[in-house]
């Protein structure tokens, strides 16, 4: 299931809970898209701000905002931008996100946002923090969110939903971000853990050996199901409708 929620195939709202990272760090799920809120001395930061449905909420918990990273456009991720930025936050987003001002809730001639390039570094009240551009990943302008000193990534979502290179690539880039205790926020779902994504990848590396090695989908399914362990079958709760769907967009 973790998996599956990974990499947001379908991004619906299907869990709600709080977690604390560390002190004054919560992960608030289920908000259409998971939303990380950290409280400092010097202002508190959110990342992404969950979808329309669920802005309300997020709002109520996350009332005093400094700084949104918002990690993309897409609306799961940025329904409660406008409230926000109208009420003093400053919005931190890619320079080719900040093209769609409108989505990520920013007005025409606003200046209240910060916009970069490659990397970005921010201390906020102490806390390292640094956005990392991910170039031909989940959408145009995504970024992700690291925290150095905490071993803390929110992820969002890395795919792209079209290119299963690029989605292993942007994991593999992950993975040079992270050690055995990392904590990897995704963008929907549950958190997940170092060996969660090595998972990850030798799935999609082991579906496509399959296919080049001439095998069709059916056979492949039948074989990692009579397979005991194979591809990960206990793992996942619909692992044929998941492995039918990266075996077709394998290129
Ligand atoms: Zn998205």
């Amino acid at each position: 299931m973790k998996l599956f929620l990974f990499i947001c195939l379908v991004c619906s709202p299907l869990f709600g809970g709080e977690i604390e990272i560390f002190p004054n760090f919560i992960v608030y799920t289920g908000m259409g898209g998971n939303v990380s809120y950290i409280e400092t001395d010097d202002g508190n930061v959110l990342i992404n701000s969950g979808s329309p449905e669920y802005a309300m909420g997020v709002i109520e918990k996350a009332p005093e905002v400094k700084y949104l990273l918002t990690t993309h456009k897409h609306k799961e991720h940025t329904g409660g931008n406008t409230y926000y930025s109208e009420t003093g936050a400053l919005v931190v987003t890619h320079e080719k996100a900040r093209k769609h001002l409108k989505s990520i809730g920013l007005k025409k001639d606003g200046d209240n946002y910060i916009s970069f390039e490659d990397t970005y570094k921010m201390n906020v009240g102490g806390e390292d923090i640094k956005l990392i551009y991910q170039p031909n990943a989940h959408v145009d302008g995504y970024y992700i969110v690291y925290f150095p000193r905490r071993n803390v990534i929110h992820a969002a979502n890395i795919s792209n939903g079209n290119n299963i290179d690029v989605l292993i690539n942007t994991s593999k880039e992950l993975i040079n971000l992270t050690t055995e205790n990392i904590v990897v926020i995704p963008g929907h779902g549950d958190l997940l853990t170092k060996a969660d994504i090595d998972m990850y990848i030798d799935i999609h590396t082991r579906i496509r050996g399959l296919k080049e090695q001439g095998y069709s989908l059916k056979q492949i399914i039948k074989s990692t199901s009579e397979e005991k362990e194979g591809l990960y079958n206990w793992y996942f709760p619909d692992s044929e409708n998941i492995i039918s769907t990266y075996f077709k967009k394998l290129r």
